[in-house]
């Protein structure tokens, strides 16, 4: 077996059980490990620490496996596999949602793997050269361990370059008769495209958010800043909000959302699309003294990594500055970050620098998270990227 042999002091991560090793970790390679190919990480002594996925390319130079000095072999990620179905089967997703994350790459024992369910279609992305090098074995157990016979790969995240590899889509495995079609969630219908949405297809993470907003939106007029194809849009109007604002720069992503309304026989006159850019609008809307009994705030991941915090930070305090200056006495903001390179707590902080700033009073009345179906390792903090929060303007 060839073997990642670390520098002094760098096993330390690896007895915490975190699944990383960084190129600067590593003294010497013995052997010749291939892309993808499996390593054993040794201490600088020679002990056996944990066998890895190794990605010469990257950063991250090898990505546990296992912590026993185990076979990784295709029964090994029958194992990880089963259990991670089990997971979501005792959550009762399905109950809830015909579209759900199966695999959660870290967090669930297979670096680089998320697989999604989108009605009977398993979407995939791989990420690493590890989860790259198993990929083939990887979807025959997919299809034997859920019984469907569909995989199309939406191998085309950012993060694969990183790593040295080519984007990839397409069908990995069956038929597709269309790449759109609709999927439940709590009730609600929504068309998912498998070619051009985002991520997989659709955010996935923000299930059990959207209903929260559905309940909270009763009456209310609301705001709903990059609403993407309407996840919190169609929410809000069957939680029977009086009258819904969305905003977005996608044409193309406001028109799905008009369809998604219609999908569900909402009333479209109580909503209006807009496009255009959040940052503006909401000085614009100042301007015009608008003002709003609810306020939906889901951006785009402003900073991928922790390199990139400083300007994400501008990017979030400026948003939600804005956002409390439009919002009514007792209003609600509902505030999200995916950025992986914020933390809950530090957002928390730059919302409390936005309330400053914007003389406004507020308080948090829930915290939010990413769904159960993308549980988080307590040894892999970084599997939490989404926080939110409910601000209530006083
Ligand atoms: N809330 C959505 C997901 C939002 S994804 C849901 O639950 O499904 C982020 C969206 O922000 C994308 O649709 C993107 O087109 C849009 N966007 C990115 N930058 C923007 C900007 N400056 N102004 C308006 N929309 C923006």
């Amino acid at each position: 077996m060839p073997a990642l042999l670390l520098k002094p002091g760098r096993e330390k991560s690896l007895l915490r059980r975190h699944p990383w090793i960084f190129s600067g970790g590593v003294q010497r390679v013995e052997g010749e490990p291939v892309s993808g190919g499996t390593v054993d990480l040794l201490s600088s002594n020679g002990e056996f620490l944990a066998r890895a996925s190794y990605s010469p390319n990257s950063q991250i130079r090898a990505r546990v496996w296992s912590f026993e000095e185990e076979q990784i072999d295709r029964e090994f990620f029958r194992r990880r596999i089963r259990s991670s179905l089990a997971t979501r089967h005792s959550l009762e997703i399905e109950k809830r949602s015909n579209a759900a994350r199966l695999i959660y790459a870290e967090s669930d024992g297979i670096p680089g793997l998320i697989v999604d369910r989108y009605r009977d279609v398993l979407v995939i992305q791989s990420l690493t050269a590890g989860s790259e090098f198993w990929k083939e074995g990887l979807a025959d157990l997919l299809l034997e361990e859920t019984g469907l016979s569909t995989i199309y790969e939406r191998s085309d995240a950012d993060v694969r370059e990183l790593e040295g590899l080519e984007p990839k889509t397409g069908l990995l495995r069956g038929n597709l008769s269309s790449f759109v079609f609709p999927v439940t969630e709590h009730g609600l219908n929504f068309h998912i495209n498998l070619q051009s949405g985002h991520k997989t297809g659709f955010y996935l993470d923000q299930r059990e958010n959207r209903l929260r907003v559905r309940g909270l939106a009763k009456d209310k007029e609301v705001l709903d800043c990059f609403c993407y194809t309407g996840g919190f849009t169609v929410n809000a109007l069957a939680g029977g909000a009086r009258s819904v604002l969305s905003i977005d720069s996608s044409a193309d992503a406001l028109a799905l959302c008009q369809e998604n309304i219609a999908l569900n026989h909402l009333d479209a006159s109580r909503q209006t699309p807009l496009e255009g850019d959040v940052f503006q609008l909401l000085r614009k809307f100042r301007d015009e003294n608008r003002s709003f009994d609810m306020i939906l705030l889901d951006p785009p991941k402003f900073a991928p990594t922790a390199a990139q915090a400083d300007r994400a930070a501008r990017g979030y305090k400026d948003i939600n500055l804005f956002a409390f200056k439009l919002l009514r006495p007792g209003g609600m903001l509902v505030t999200f970050s995916c950025s992986g390179g914020i933390d809950a707590g530090l957002f928390q902080k730059i919302v409390a620098g936005s309330a400053l700033d914007s003389g406004v009073e507020a308080q948090i009345i829930e915290h939010l998270f990413q769904g159960p179906d993308h549980p988080v390792s307590l040894h892999f903090p970084e599997g939490a990227y989404l926080k939110g929060l409910i601000c209530l303007r006083k």
